[in-house]
């Protein structure tokens, strides 16, 4: 199907002609699209606009199986492979990728909402980035593991969220694939299109069937996924709660595990930053893809003396923000993902201003379609307030303020998450010390959600275990000895 045009097109707005997308996606199975065994199917909607764009199949248990077994039979001669061979597999994914780059993330952002300038200059580029980088490791485990006997652990298990559905995607394929695994995937319900394009372009690559399964669904198929016997390795990016699920239900089975978990981030402003860089720092570390992202910079802990300062510049940025149409190179706030995420951060923001937190939302008139939400912030917020305490994953920032270094390492480290944190501040001694002390898998210093294949990346306590990306990405798909 060619899409039509839902959008009056005008300079900035990207076109989303010549998008092939189908009316109805099966699974793809051992290298075939097959229907569903239940029959049933879902639509993907356009956050943007509430428009359907594609019905998704829904897998059962029985699907599940089918996609684990073929999973499994693939395993021996793709572990078998010579790694050279599967090095060129990979980079062939990320070649085609590349080829299909605008048509990605036209479909990114017409499934998740996200801006197109997001999608095309970080989303796409990245999940290209990433099959390149772990093609580039397939040959060399020697190297990433010296005097080690090296050998992939067998199927794993894939579950992500609807965040970065094909960066995720990619995160997790790339180095399984690189170190002899195979693989069952199973996207989000609200973002399966980019994995199934992605389907396509490893279909395309001439993967041997079987290696990549991708199967779409709900909770209950990525429950009958980690349920399944014969799975040897879950990996799983999604939300605390699911991810405590998971740990109960593989718990005396043997299978391993990675959990990218969720977070409350800390975002902590000296005296001495360099203001207008750190401004746009909080206000990328919030607002970039509309505060859905796990490591999210969603607590501002300013330094008392510059706090009003840092506020007003904040406030004015704020008004300058463009909530809208996603499809627009313009936009920088683009659609909430789903209702029900909309409704969350709508409760959120209303539980805020009951327990007596101060909002400042910009004037900004919002699509009358569509699921959208105005930046946010919350001011003079106690520590123990809920807004300061849970993950939002939205555009809502808690702005407290600190006078000493170490009453602001106290409250950064006083949540049960440890995912990422940021420092603004002229003195490398203090980033020194603040990266030991802060308990957070990543401490950006200066900057903030910088991602690269080349750094790892997880989170402490509630956030998860394992990490993915570099080596260390490597090192948990293979078993050592
Ligand atoms: P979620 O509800 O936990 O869902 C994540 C994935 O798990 C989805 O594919 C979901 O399917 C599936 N799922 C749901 N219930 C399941 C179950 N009982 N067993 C197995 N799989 C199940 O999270 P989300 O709302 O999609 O994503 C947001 C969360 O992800 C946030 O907390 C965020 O911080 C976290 N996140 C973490 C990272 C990281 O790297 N640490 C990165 C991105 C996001 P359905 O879509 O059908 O529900
Ligand atoms: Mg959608």
């Amino acid at each position: 199907m060619k899409n039509k045009e839902k959008w009056p097109l005008s300079p900035s707005m990207e076109s989303t002609q010549h998008i092939s997308l189908k009316k109805q996606y099966a699974l793809f199975i051992d290298g075939k699209w097959v229907a569903p065994n239940s029959g049933k199917y879902f639509p993907s909607i356009n956050p943007a606009d509430e428009s359907h764009i594609a019905d998704i199949s829904h897998a059962n248990e029985k699907d599940v199986d089918l996609a684990v077994r073929a999973a499994r039979k693939a395993f021996p001669s793709w572990s078998g492979l010579a790694p050279s061979e599967r090095a060129k597999y990979l980079f062939r994914i990320a070649r085609i990728m590349q080829e299909k780059s605008r048509e990605l993330a036209v479909i990114e952002t017409l499934d998740g909402g996200k801006p197109i300038r997001e999608s095309r200059d970080i989303d796409v580029p990245l999940a290209c980035n990433h099959f390149f980088y772990y093609a580039g490791w397939a040959d060399k485990l020697a190297y990433a593991f010296p005097n080690r006997q090296v050998e992939p652990l067998g199927v794993a298990g894939q579950i992500i969220p609807w965040n970065f559905p094909l960066l995720m995607a990619a995160w997790k394929i790339a180095p399984a694939l690189a170190t002899g695994n195979t693989v069952v995937l199973k996207p989000a319900e609200t973002t399966s299109l980019t994995a199934l394009k992605l389907a396509e372009i490893i279909e395309e690559a001439g993967l041997p069937k079987g290696v990549v399964n991708i199967i779409t669904g709900f909770g209950d198929t990525g429950s009958a996924l980690v349920n399944h016997p014969d799975i040897n390795k879950i990996a799983f990016t999604g939300s605390t709660n699911v991810g405590k699920i998971i740990q109960r239900a593989i718990a005396g089975t043997g299978k391993k595990a990675t959990l990218e978990l969720g977070g409350k981030s800390a975002n902590i402003i000296f005296d001495d930053a360099p203001i207008d860089q750190a401004v746009e720092g909080i206000v990328n570390g919030i607002f970039f893809n509309q505060g859905h992202v796990c490591c999210a910079g969603s607590r501002l802990f300013v330094q008392e003396n510059i706090a009003d300062k840092v506020i007003r510049k904040l406030k004015l940025r704020m008004k300058s923000l463009y909530v809208g149409n996603p499809l627009d190179k313009n936009t920088d706030i683009g659609a909430i993902n789903s209702k029900e995420q909309l409704k969350t951060i709508e409760s959120y923001i209303s539980i805020g201003k009951k327990e007596g937190a101060e909002i400042y939302q910009p004037a900004c008139d919002l699509p009358k379609k569509g699921f959208y939400c105005l930046p946010t912030l919350f001011l003079h917020v106690a520590q123990s307030h809920t807004v300061v305490q849970e993950e939002i994953f939205g555009p809502v920032l808690t702005i407290q303020t600190f006078r000493t270094i170490d009453e602001v390492i106290q409250k950064a480290n006083n949540t049960p998450y440890g995912l990422a944190a940021g420092v603004w501040t002229d003195k490398g001694s203090r980033i020194f010390n603040l990266t030991t002390k802060l308990k957070a898998g990543v401490v950006w210093a200066n900057t903030y959600n910088k991602f690269d294949p080349t750094s790892p990346f997880g989170g402490y306590k509630e956030s998860g275990f394992g990490r993915e990306g570099g080596i260390h990405g490597l090192a948990a798909y293979v078993k050592l000895s």
